[in-house]
C-alpha cells in the first residue's frame, strides 16, 4: 500500500476474536464505507496478534498444525482438527504463563478479567498490556504509511475489549482521533450498566452500523452497498478456504422470542446484489480459492434466502448460516435448491424438546418440526449444527430428559452440537416481565464499575444452572449419541471451520 496520501478511515479489529475469518463488523463497515466512495482501510491486528505468537514462539508441531488448518495437508476431519488445536493452544498456554493474559483461540483476558473497563484502563496505562510487539510490528507502521484522518476499533465480542482499550490509549497517544464503535458496545449501550466508564476508557463512542460516518440515512441499511473492502496488514487466515462474512438481512424476521437480546434492532433486507457487488472486485488469488460465505443472518429469513440462492451458486461458494427449524424452511423445495447451491451447514435453534417451553417463551417453533428439519437438511448433505438450551425457567427433569431423547433419536443427523445453560440477557422482555415466570433477577448494578450482558436470577429460590450442569454430565456419561455428537464438535475455531469438515454422508467443500 506505498504512494498512499491521506486515508479516511483506519478501521482496526483488536485482539482476540477468532482468526479464521475476517472480524465480520469491521470488514462489512470497511466494505460499506468503500462502497460510498470514501477510503477505509481494514487492519486485523487480532490475526496479527496470534500469528505474532504462533510464528514466534512456534515449534515444528504448531507449523504443520497451521498448515493441516489452512489445508494444505487434506484430512480435514474432527479428529485431526483437535489434535491441531491442541498444538496451537499449547502455544498459546506458554503465551498466557509469559504475559498474564489468558489467550485461547477466542479469547483474551487481562488479570482483572474483562468486565471492569476502568480497571482494564488502569493496566493498559501501567503499561502492561502484551501488545508491544504488536504496535511496533504492524499498528505504527500502517498509521505511519496510511496517515488515517481517523481511526475506527471495531469491538464486537469482549474478548476483544481490552486491545480496544489499549489500541486506543496507542492512538490517542500519537494525536489521532479514534472512535470506537460495534455489536459489543451497541448490545451494552441497551443494558446501560457501566456505560460510563466504558465511554472513560474507550472515548469517543458511535452506536449504530456506522452509517453515520458516511452520512447515510439511518433508515437505511449500511449494508446494501458493498465493495470488497482495502487491507493492510496479513489476511491469511486460518482455515482451508478463505471466508466472506456477509447477511442477507439485520435483525430477525421472527423476533418474537423473549429471551432474546436483540429485539430492539429492525429487520431489514440486504438484497443478494451487495453480495455480487462485493465479490465482483474480490482480488482473482482470493476469488480463485472457492471462498465460503458466512451469512451473518440473525435467522436466514426463507423468502431471502431463497432470492440469493442464484447469486450464492453463481459466486461458485459455499455457504452456513442460522435457520429457524420452523415449518417455513421446509416449505416446497428451498432445502433442496440450498443444498445444490453450496449450503454446507446449516445452524438450527433447537432449543429443547419440551414443546410447552418452547411455547411459554413465544419461540414458534416445536419439537417434531426441528426433528424434521434437522433430518431433511442432513439427508441433503447439509452439516447440521444444532444449539441447545437447558434451564429455562420453568424447565424440569422430564424437560432435559425429552432434549436428551431428542438428541439420542436424531445422533445420526446432528453432526455438531452447541449446549449451552441459558443466562438471562438484561436486556430482553423476559427480564421486563421476571415476575409472570417467577423469576427473581439479582440485584442489577447500576452506575456500578462493570459492564454487564446477563443477569443472575433464581427460580423458586434456586439457580437452575448447577443442576443442569450435574444432569449434562451425567447424560453425556450414559448417552453414546449426545457423547459422539460433542466428541466430534470442535472446541475451537466454531462455525466456519465447522462447515469444512469432512463428515461422512456431508456434501464435500473442499474437494
Ligand atoms: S429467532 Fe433468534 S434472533 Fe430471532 S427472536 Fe428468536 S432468539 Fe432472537
Amino acid at each position: 500500500m506505498s504512494g498512499r496520501t491521506r486515508t479516511d478511515f483506519l478501521i482496526v479489529a483488536p485482539p482476540a476474536c477468532a482468526p479464521s475469518e475476517p472480524p465480520s463488523g469491521a470488514f462489512l463497515l470497511a466494505a460499506a464505507l468503500r462502497a460510498r466512495g470514501l477510503e477505509a482501510v481494514l487492519l486485523d491486528l487480532s490475526l496479527e496478534f496470534y500469528m505474532g505468537i504462533f510464528e514466534s514462539g512456534g515449534d515444528g508441531q504448531v507449523s504443520k498444525a497451521l498448515e493441516f488448518l489452512r489445508g494444505v495437508r487434506g484430512g480435514f476431519t474432527p479428529q485431526n482438527h483437535r489434535t491441531a488445536c491442541g498444538f496451537l493452544h499449547r502455544s498459546l498456554a506458554a503465551e498466557s504463563l509469559r504475559t498474564g493474559w489468558r489467550t485461547t483461540l477466542m479469547d483474551l483476558e487481562p488479570p482483572t478479567g474483562n468486565h471492569s473497563p476502568s480497571r482494564i484502563l488502569a493496566i493498559c496505562e501501567e503499561g502492561s498490556a502484551p501488545f508491544g510487539d504488536l504496535y511496533e510490528r504492524v499498528l505504527d507502521p500502517a498509521l505511519d504509511e496510511l496517515k488515517p484522518r481517523e481511526v475506527l476499533v471495531s469491538v464486537s465480542y469482549l474478548s476483544q475489549l481490552a486491545g480496544a482499550i489499549d489500541a486506543v490509549k496507542h492512538i490517542s497517544r500519537r494525536g489521532i482521533p479514534t472512535t470506537a464503535g460495534g455489536s459489543l458496545l451497541n448490545s451494552l449501550k441497551e443494558t446501560g450498566e457501566g456505560s460510563v466508564e466504558l465511554g472513560g476508557a474507550l472515548g469517543r463512542i458511535e452506536y449504530g452500523d456506522g452509517g453515520s460516518l458516511a452520512g447515510i440515512d439511518p433508515r437505511e441499511s449500511m449494508l446494501g452497498h458493498l465493495r470488497w473492502p482495502l487491507t493492510t496488514g496479513r489476511t491469511d487466515y486460518i482455515s482451508p478456504r478463505p471466508v466472506v462474512p456477509f447477511a442477507l438481512s439485520t435483525g430477525c424476521f421472527w423476533n418474537r422470542c423473549l429471551f432474546c437480546p436483540d429485539r430492539t434492532q429492525p429487520f431489514r433486507r440486504v438484497g443478494p446484489d451487495a453480495l455480487v457487488s462485493l465479490l465482483e472486485d474480490a482480488p482473482r488469488e482470493f476469488s480463485s480459492k472457492r471462498p465460503v460465505i458466512h451469512l451473518l443472518d440473525s435467522a436466514l429469513a426463507p423468502g431471502f434466502l431463497d432470492q440469493a440462492l442464484p447469486s450464492l451458486r453463481a459466486a461458485g461458494a459455499a455457504f452456513y448460516g442460522f435457520a429457524r427449524p420452523s415449518r417455513d424452511i421446509l416449505e416446497g423445495d428451498l432445502l433442496e435448491k440450498a443444498a445444490e447451491s453450496g449450503c454446507a451447514m446449516l445452524q438450527f435453534g433447537v432449543e429443547s424438546a419440551d414443546g410447552r417451553l418452547l411455547d411459554t417463551f413465544c419461540k414458534g417453533t416445536d419439537p417434531g418440526t426441528s426433528g424434521e428439519a434437522v433430518r431433511r437438511a442432513a439427508g441433503l448433505g447439509i452439516r447440521t449444527y444444532c444449539y441447545f438450551l437447558f434451564g429455562l425457567p420453568g424447565e424440569d427433569a422430564q424437560s432435559r430428559i425429552e432434549t436428551v431423547d431428542f438428541i439420542e433419536r436424531h445422533a445420526a443427523e446432528i453432526d455438531y452440537a452447541n449446549i449451552s445453560v441459558f443466562n438471562m440477557p438484561v436486556n430482553c422482555e423476559l427480564a421486563e416481565r421476571a415476575g409472570e415466570f417467577g423469576i427473581r433477577p439479582a440485584h442489577r448494578l447500576r452506575g456500578g464499575d462493570r459492564i454487564r450482558l446477563y443477569l443472575p436470577f433464581t427460580t423458586s429460590g434456586e439457580s437452575p444452572r448447577h443442576e443442569v450442569r450435574r444432569f449434562m454430565s451425567e447424560a453425556r456419561a450414559s448417552n453414546p449419541g449426545l457423547r459422539s455428537i460433542l466428541t466430534r464438535t470442535p472446541r475451537w475455531f466454531r462455525a466456519a471451520h465447522l462447515a469444512m469438515l469432512e463428515i461422512d454422508g456431508r456434501r464435500d467443500v473442499l474437494g
